[in-house]
């Protein structure tokens, strides 16, 4: 028999790597939760036409990237590939339209794209993410893409910013098809081009990159009301102090997007430099069968944050007191020491593997114990300060009161 191993494109988060991500999480909840946005967590799985709908047939996540099963009702089913769909899903089920707009959300959820794994790039990976829906002004824009900025800031990531515009759909669509007409003059267009033609500013080929370099721009065909929209973010960006580039070949691999786009790239990354990124999506509630509502959001890789970020401080794990029995006999008394030392805010360890006393000071020791209780029954304890090495007999009611006093040992 083979051993069963972890599926390809999935890893564990192990405790040292759960440290690291939960100071992340830390830092979510304050750069986030500071600014009123509150938490959500929707399902893994969603009905498969949520994505199909809401993220685009023409995407390369719902072509290519999704895994999608049938349950015993025969109702297709997809593990949810990125968050904003789901989210937009629970605002209209919850009737969030009443409340007072804009509705702002994040997450830290795990998300499922069947792509091919490589560094920073999983077919299980986590995102934090935030939404704001309800409103149609550039200051959300601005204010999410520098809640973005802070977030990364706190946790020592360095990122470039790269900021578009993609107007409205309708704007897309005939740039799509002057751009398709120009690339069939130009290229002999595969498949996908031809669906997407914008992903050819994605391709790193020369060839199809000398082509793009003198290829039109949605940016200079924006209306007039998206290029002031746009022109608001960048003010308001100014001011806040965020750099950010104009990249008018940002293209982002999801179809909802309006107006702006951006994304933070990391060179700390190699191929997979995008950190987190997002946009305006102003016609995907309605899309999806709910009231006409406005809305921005970003989502960021929680692996690719972590990768960016390097060494992170994280403290090892304290232990004030471990509880040792002189013999197995004590051990309902060490079980109710634990017990009361935990409820007292001790932190505290009881040796659960039967050792001999010795094995179980230098377990204690290991575990860099600051103090051991040796429990020999209900009448007799004795305490030991690590540090100085120094042991004195006490009653076992007496154990938990002379740690918390800092003990005297002496
Ligand atoms: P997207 O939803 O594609 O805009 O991705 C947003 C962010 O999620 C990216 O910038 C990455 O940091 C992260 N991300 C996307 N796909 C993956 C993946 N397959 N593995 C790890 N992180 C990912």
């Amino acid at each position: 028999m083979t051993r069963i191993q972890s599926p390809r494109g999935t890893f564990d988060v192990l405790p040292e790597d759960a440290a690291r991500r939960e100071l992340l999480e830390g830092h979510a909840k304050r750069v986030l939760g500071a600014a009123g946005y509150r938490r959500i967590e929707t399902p893994a799985f969603e009905a498969t036409e949520l994505f199909a709908r809401g993220v685009g047939q023409a995407t390369d996540i719902v072509q290519k990237e999704m895994y999608t099963f049938s349950d015993a009702g025969g109702r297709s089913l997809t593990l949810r590939p990125e968050g904003t769909a789901p989210v937009c899903r629970a605002y209209i089920e919850h009737g969030m339209h009443k409340l007072p707009q804009p509705v702002k959300l994040w997450y830290l959820s795990s998300f499922f794209r069947a792509e091919a794994p490589q560094k920073g790039r999983y077919r299980q990976f986590w995102q934090v993410g935030a939404e704001a829906i309800g409103s149609a002004e550039p200051e959300t824009d601005a204010e999410l893409i520098v809640l973005l900025s802070e977030l990364l800031e706190a946790i020592g990531v360095r990122a470039r910013l790269r900021l578009s515009s993609l107007g409205t759909p309708e704007t897309r669509t005939e740039y799509r098809e002057e751009l398709r007409a120009f690339l069939r003059a130009e290229l002999t267009l595969t498949g996908e081009l031809e669906l997407n033609p914008l992903r050819a500013f994605d391709r790193a080929d020369p060839a199809t990159r000398a082509v793009m370099e003198r290829a039109p721009r949605l940016l200079d065909r924006l209306a007039p009301e998206d290029a002031e929209h746009f022109a608001e973010v960048q003010r308001l960006l100014d001011g806040a102090g965020v750099p950010y580039e104009i990249d008018s070949t940002l293209v982002r691999g999801l179809d909802y997007y309006t107006r702006t786009v951006f994304e933070f790239t990391s060179d700390e990354l190699g191929a997979q430099s995008g950190v987190g990124g997002g946009g305006r999506y102003d016609r995907l509630i309605e899309q999806l069968e709910g009231p006409p509502t406005a809305a921005c959001g970003w989502a960021a890789g929680v692996e690719r944050m972590l990768l960016a970020a390097g060494e992170l401080p994280t403290a090892p794990p304290v232990v004030d007191l471990f509880v040792a029995l002189a013999e197995p006999e004590a051990a309902p008394q060490g079980f109710q020491l634990a017990r009361k030392a935990r409820q007292a805010g001790l932190q505290t360890q009881l040796e659960l593997s039967r050792r001999s006393l010795k094995g179980q000071l230098k377990h204690a020791d290991r575990l860099g114990a600051r103090y051991v209780a040796i429990v020999a029954g209900a009448r007799a304890a004795s305490l030991k300060e690590m540090e100085s090495g120094e042991q004195q007999e006490l009653d076992p009611d007496q154990v938990i009161p002379s740690i918390l006093r800092g003990s005297r040992l002496a």
